[in-house]
């Protein structure tokens, strides 16, 4: 999910234009309800007030589409709803009630009518649609009376007890709140018919007799009764509202709340309901019901892909308690429906002009299509069907471009099971592959148990019977989910796929047992906590743990396949090659090795935004030659443990600037508190004190001395080189050595080296570093004789630095905003210590995000802005660029487009995402 940064970008946009505008509307609009059928009031283009699915019902009502009739009831009236109480408008009621006589009109029906009742479906519909987070209620309107009705009318009483009884136990549930109170326990309904099921020793529920359903019925009603203490209602309307109600009041249910923290929707657009007549597709054998793709949503390819289930209704399918059939499968079954839905797969697509998830129901050999919306799809499909549709002209560049969630790039990059280590590995079953790439983990068999476990460091596999959205936590907790129930549209597949997590579904092979706390498939039992591996794109399942390898595109990249050998790499390439022709904003990478930097390169970086010098003093000996110099008692003990540094950090900046091949570097200097490269232990210490013939009290002494309370805020950044100019001294050194000699001989490379100095918040600091380092600078030209192209500038990351951003540029040749520290001290918030109060902030909804993750646009980024306009006041064409990790969120990078940046500069991994995200900041902004 994973989440469509257009869409979310598009929305933060949105959301307080629409927001205003419903306040304003709230007392001038009296519409709140909109039909589609016959007579069709609404749109595509209406999604913020219908919703995706009103939206789409209407628009495939306009073009001809088989759409039972029905209406939506606006969001606007959610609002109206939570801010009112819960409650509604005043005219709501009557608008209902004309919108159900229509409906009625239309059908020759009669909503609680005995004879020909009228039933219908009520269902939730938010602007983007959250798959399985909000309530349903089908089959509305069967009563003790008109269930008698709907037997007469079908002249199958079977079939109508099964309504009621199906309506029952969903209306119990979702409405009057008879569920499971813990989740050892049994879903009370379920419990009710598998005990009647083993009583009468029938498998499925359809050999239950009209008579077991009708005392199946009653059993439930007297649960309904024991649990609620009232009855289940007899009146339609009465049954209406509460559904309605249900509906509405789940927008703020825990899952729903997850899911929009998740994917960054806003609590205010609300959900509609939509209310639509119900057809069956639990008539009999010539009936159906199924959801479809118009392509496959887990590789993107051109085929017709989805499934069914004969004689039964839309949640068996979706909630995966039996297994469907393949499409390709109705084609013998029901062959003239198959055809019909083959015509309506084409249209759909060539109207919505995107692969489309629709679901449909055949009653008696008739088609309905119940809602259509863009199917969601894994990664490698975004990427997939955007080049594919583009290259059938189905849209333009651009538009392909802006389709593909930028994150999804990131699918074709993850690692896959190494091939020789999965030639080893036992396979012990095989499920239906619904979200790939390769995931390893310990076996978690709750949610619970997933989340406890990854908070102890542990990787896992949630392994369940079937997933349902009370899992969603869990399922954002593990490596891959693994289900032994359910088919590709099941909920554990449409939420994985989502979230770009390794999933597969079906496995019927696998017998969970919770109460065992057991996986069995064939002979092989596994326990909680035994490592399984699963392969999300071919479906099969392994014991143990298995090591992964790198991606077809990886491998590429670095030469060991061959590109005309991988169609993923082509589909790679392609988009890669489409967003840098479309992107203004440039992508650097964060690298401090030259190995890092290679990988970057390979990945389209174009310099080096920060490299962190400190990174590169932990390794071997240099962290006890760093060590001497941070416990140096003066100056000069000071400078020649920097002698002895000088080496090491020249023969880096070479590796550098070779790996980087003439591209530019930007290098940091020292920017931590020194305390950090001090042993904690007294063993190491006293090895310490030995190697450096200093007596252990010294040592300790010196420590003390260097402690600070708030480390974060002390001596650190330029501070470090104000009061110890050597280092300074030495770090430029060894970046002007390390470029006189790469800059001359056979494989001269020109360089362009940007200093850059850290946690500035003064002109005088930048004036202060700057000395040294054009000194430094001059004299190591002038004894190699060479001119090296150079840039010194700062790093906006306190407030103060961007306030004064119009006097600090007077000094500096560039400003790279790391917004790492300047979210710490814009927000007063410590970036290693949030974990405490997090949770709670975004369930409170405090944080829509987390802001060390998704830069704070309306607080940190007003302070961006407003150093980017003084700064260009003073040097109108000072290079700006960004290198806190926000720069590899696309959200993030979208406001850097927006506020005029040169450059992002992030992560290694992230730069295909970031070239991605900054073509489609371009054309989102146009
Ligand atoms: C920053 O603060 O954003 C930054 C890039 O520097 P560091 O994370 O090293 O403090
Ligand atoms: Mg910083």
């Amino acid at each position: 999910m994973s989440k469509t940064t257009k869409a979310v970008v598009k929305k933060q946009a949105k959301t307080k234009a629409s927001t205003t505008k419903r306040t304003a509307n709230k007392s001038v609009s009296t519409n709140f309800v909109y039909a589609f059928g016959k007579k069709t009031d609404g749109n595509a283009t209406m999604r913020d007030l219908l919703g995706g699915k009103g939206a789409n019902l209407a628009e495939m009502a306009s073009i001809g589409l088989p759409v039972p009739p029905g209406f939506t009831i606006s969001t606007e009236v959610c609002g109206y709803y939570y801010d009112n109480g819960k409650t509604y408008p005043a005219s709501l009621s009557k608008s209902v009630l004309k919108a159900i006589k229509q409906i009625e009109s239309q059908l020759g029906k009669s909503f609680g009518g005995r004879s020909n009742p009228l039933l219908v479906s009520v269902r939730s519909g938010a602007r983007d649609s959250m798959p399985g987070m909000m309530d349903t209620i089908l089959n509305l309107g069967l009563n003790d009376v008109t269930v008698e009705g709907l037997a007469e009318i079908s002249g199958n009483s079977r079939f109508a007890w099964d309504c009621y009884r199906r309506f029952i136990q969903m209306y119990g549930d979702v409405v009057m709140g008879v569920q499971a109170r813990s989740e050892e326990e049994e879903e009370p309904f379920h419990e009710i018919l598998e005990k009647m099921k083993r009583k009468l020793k029938v498998e499925t529920d359809s050999d239950l007799s009209t008579e077991n359903l009708k005392a199946l019925v009653d059993q439930y009603k007297s649960l309904i009764r024991k649990r609620t203490r009232s009855a289940f209602p007899q009146d339609v309307f009465e049954q209406l509202w509460g559904a309605t109600s249900a509906v509405f009041s789940s927008w703020r249910n825990e899952r729903a709340i997850l899911y929009r923290q998740q994917y960054a929707i806003p609590a205010e657009w609300g959900t509609a309901v939509n209310i639509q007549a119900m057809v069956f597709g639990n008539a009999g054998d010539d009936s159906a019901t199924g959801v479809a793709f118009t392509r496959d949503p887990a590789n993107g390819e051109k085929v017709f892909y989805g499934e069914y289930l004969i004689n039964a209704q839309g949640e068996d399918v979706v909630a995966g308690v039996r297994t469907p059939n393949a499409i390709a499968k109705l084609a013998d079954e029901l062959p003239q429906s198959y055809r019909d839905l083959e015509k309506v797969r084409n249209k759909l697509e060539k109207h919505f002009k995107d692969m489309q998830d629709f679901e449909f129901t055949i009653e008696g050999g008739r088609l309905f299509i119940l809602q259509t919306r863009n199917g969601k799809r894994t990664g490698l499909a975004a990427v997939r069907i955007a080049v594919e549709m583009q290259r059938e002209r189905l849209m333009s560049q651009e538009t392909a471009l802006l389709k593909i969630p930028a994150e999804s790039i990131d699918s074709l990059l993850v690692p896959v099971f190494d091939p020789k280590a999965l030639k080893a590995a036992p396979i012990i079953g095989k499920g239906l592959p619904a979200g790939p790439g390769a995931a390893t983990g310990r076996i978690a068999f709750t949610a619970a148990t997933a989340e406890a476990e990854t908070r102890k460091g542990n990787k896992v596999v949630l392994c369940r019977n079937e997933t349902s959205p009370d899992d969603l936590k869990g399922m954002l907790h593990s490596q891959g989910i693994l289900t032994s129930r359910g088919g590709v549209s099941s909920h554990a597949a449409l939420v994985a796929r989502q979230l770009g997590k390794v999933c597969i579904c079906g496995a019927s092979e696998v017998v969970i047992n919770y109460d065992k706390k057991t996986l069995t498939a064939g002979k092989v039992v596994l326990k909680e906590g035994d490592y399984i591996s699963i392969d999300g794109s071919t479906g099969l399942i392994y014991k143990g743990m298995i090591e992964s390898a790198d991606s077809e595109v990886k491998r590429v990249l670095e030469g060991g396949l061959k590109a005309n050998k991988s169609y993923t790499y082509e589909l790679f390439q392609t988009v890669m090659s489409w967003a840098d022709k479309h992107r203004t904003l440039n992508v650097r990478t964060n690298a401090d090795t030259p190995a890092m930097a290679k990988q970057a390169v390979a990945f389209g970086a174009e310099g080096i935004g920060l490299c962190r010098t400190e990174h590169m003093f932990f390794d071997g000996e240099r962290i006890d030659i760093m060590r001497q110099m941070i416990l140096a008692a003066d100056e000069v003990q000071r400078r020649s443990a920097l002698k002895k540094l000088l080496p090491f950090q020249k023969k880096d900046f070479v590796g550098l600037f070779k790996a980087m091949e003439g591209r530019p570097v930007t290098i940091r200097l020292l920017d931590p508190p020194l305390h950090e490269f001090l042993p904690h232990d007294d063993v190491v210490r006293r090895q310490l004190a030995e190697k450096l013939g200093v007596p252990f009290d010294f040592v300790i002494d010196r420590i003390k001395a260097l402690h600070e309370e708030n480390p974060m805020l002390g001596c650190r950044g330029c501070r470090l080189g104000i009061i110890y100019p050597e280092i300074t001294e030495m770090q430029a050194r060894a970046l002007f050595e390390a470029a006189a000699q790469v800059s001359k001989g056979k494989k001269a490379i020109k360089i362009k080296a940007e200093i850059m100095i850290p946690l500035v918040g003064f002109r005088a600091e930048l004036a202060d570093q700057l000395a040294i380092v054009h000194r430094v600078a001059a004299e190591v030209m002038k004894k190699h004789k060479v001119k090296i192209d150079y840039l010194v500038g700062t790093m906006i990351e306190v407030p103060r630095a961007a306030i004064t951003a119009d006097e600090i540029a007077h000094e500096a040749d560039f400003f790279s905003f790391g917004t790492n520290d300047l979210t710490q001290t814009t927000l007063g918030l410590s970036r290693d210590d949030m974990g405490l109060f997090y949770d709670q902030y975004q369930s409170k909804e405090i944080y829509n995000q987390n802001p060390f993750a998704s830069l704070d646009q309306t607080g940190v980024g007003k302070l961006v802005e407003l150093a980017v306009e003084r700064g260009r006041q003073t040097k109108p064409n000072i290079k700006l660029g960004i290198c806190g990790e926000h720069a590899g969120d696309p959200m993030s990078i979208d406001f850097c487009h927006r506020t005029g940046l040169n450059y992002v500069s992030c992560s290694p991994p992230r730069v295909p995402i970031a070239r991605l995200a900054a073509a489609q900041a371009r054309l989102r902004n146009k």
